[in-house]
């Protein structure tokens, strides 16, 4: 028989669970500063800060169309870019949904279905016949590859849910040109980008006080640019001291497999401990779109095994892993009205379920603090990059991306709140905004430096 709790007495434990307090988030800070210093000190560190071979920011005098493809979490991109120079751009773009079958299924059927979709964009879109020239590529692929040049990279580990069998391994530069023969694409891959990387590229073009990117999306990353002098893994390719390059961190790996640092909860370790890759990707299990949701999930699992809610309901929808999307929690911490109409609606619909006002009260106020501990960890990301780059006095601008940052309410303050939190009101220097199409322009962008470097 459960014990009496009112649901004031939930609230307050899962707050304990759930908030960062601001010491605890400088001790993650520090932590995940020299995790980053590792990574650049040789291979195969848990964060893998990837040398990206992209050579610097961009002049903003770069012109040109360009082709890109971004394989992201949810979708699958095709992009026709115009670069225009002076920070100007158009994009004309497709966009496929992938099913969770392709997800899975052989690898280089993945890149057939890549290079399927480019050709149909190109004979709608583009017009161009066996005499024109060939465009420019960009294959914005947004997974840890280890790269030795830019349309060079193997595929380190499948992230965000993907497992699909031989890429781990292989190039998947070689895996995706091989689908354009085969299904005879006209088009000339110039670069393999990651999609932080783009984004860096793309905000920098725009607005040149940029120096981080993140990605807030299906999962969590960012990238900067670091000095060659910096980075002692690359010191046998003898490029200058003072030679910039970007970084794609692929910081969702922080704090695995050891879990030092991160305030994990019982619920962030279910969800581990069932994922496809458990013990990876620590980091971005606590931040990312495809986990909060989740994260809402399990608590209200324990709260329903527990005997505390839904008492004499059919709970079954609610009991199947994944069921609540993390744009449910965007829905409900932004319902205007008094009566939490949107959350009955949630609930009712997705769910067949019936709340109390006072229960959808608790509901919105649990997706804050899940949401709110997204965007303070994030900060801390954030912080230890700016730290370590000693930009926090002159300030800098971060351009983030993804349906998380864009769609969910107030995610941006609160990360800037923390950022205040972490530094003291110098925190106000760093201001994220929401970023130039990475994926798409990034990669042009970036097809078209290649281009003038060869
Ligand atoms: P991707 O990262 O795959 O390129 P997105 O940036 O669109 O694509 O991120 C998709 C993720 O964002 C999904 O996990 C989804 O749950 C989440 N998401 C979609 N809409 C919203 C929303 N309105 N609020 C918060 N999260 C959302």
């Amino acid at each position: 028989h459960a014990e009496k709790k009112t649901i004031a007495d939930h609230l307050r434990k899962y707050e304990a669970l759930f908030t960062l307090s601001p010491q605890r988030m400088r001790m993650i800070v520090h932590a995940f500063e020299e995790t980053l210093d590792k990574g650049l000190q040789k291979d195969g560190e848990i964060v893998p800060m990837i040398p990206t071979f992209v050579f610097g920011y961009p002049s903003g005098k770069e012109t040109g169309e360009y082709l890109a493809v971004d394989l992201g979490g949810t979708n699958l991109r095709v992009c026709l870019v115009t670069l225009h120079g002076e920070g100007r751009f158009e994009v004309t773009q497709t966009k496929y949904r992938l099913t969770e079958e392709q997800k899975q299924d052989e690898g280089q059927k993945l890149f057939d279905f890549c290079a399927e979709c480019l050709g149909s964009f190109i004979t709608d879109n583009l017009g161009r016949t066996e005499k024109d020239e060939e465009l420019p590529l960009g294959f914005t692929f947004s997974y840890p590859c280890s790269q030795e040049r830019i349309e060079h990279g193997e595929l380190i580990r499948w992230t965000k849910g993907f497992g699909a069998p031989n890429v781990e391994g292989h190039d998947v530069g070689a895996m995706f040109e091989k689908s354009l023969k085969k299904f005879n694409v006209r088009c000339k891959m110039t670069a393999l980008i990651n999609d932080t990387t783009g984004t860096l590229i793309a905000s920098n073009y725009v607005d040149p006080n940029t120096k981080i990117a993140c990605i807030f999306g299906t999962g969590c990353n960012a990238a900067y640019m670091e000095q060659a002098g910096n980075i002692p893994k690359m010191d046998e390719l003898g490029l200058a001291p003072e030679q910039d390059m970007a970084i794609n961190c692929e910081w969702g790996a922080f704090d695995s497999f050891d879990h030092q640092h991160l305030p994990r909860t019982k619920f962030d370790i279910i969800i581990d401990e069932s994922s496809n890759k458990p013990g990876e990707q620590s980091f971005e299990k606590m931040i990312a779109g495809l986990y909060l949701g989740e994260v809402f999930r399990l608590v209200l699992t324990e709260l329903i095994e527990s005997g505390h809610m839904f008492l004499g309901q059919n709970t079954y929808k609610l009991e199947k892993a994944y069921a609540v999307d993390t744009a449910f929690l965007s829905l409900m911490e932004s319902d205007p009205t008094d009566e939490l109409l949107t959350v009955i609606g949630v609930f009712s619909y997705f769910f067949g379920l019936e709340t109390t006002l006072e229960e959808r009260v608790f509901f919105r106020d649990l997706a804050k603090l899940i949401g709110r501990r997204a965007a303070r960890l994030s900060a801390c990301g954030i912080a230890a990059i700016v730290s370590k780059k000693g930009y926090l006095e002159e300030g800098c601008a971060v351009g983030a991306d993804g349906s998380l940052y864009n769609k969910y309410p107030g995610f941006a303050d609160r990360i800037h709140e923390a950022l205040v939190d972490i530094f003291g009101e110098k925190g106000k220097n760093i201001v994220t905004h929401h970023a130039e199409d990475g994926s798409g322009v990034g990669s042009a962008i970036i097809a078209a430096m290649t281009k003038s470097r060869k």
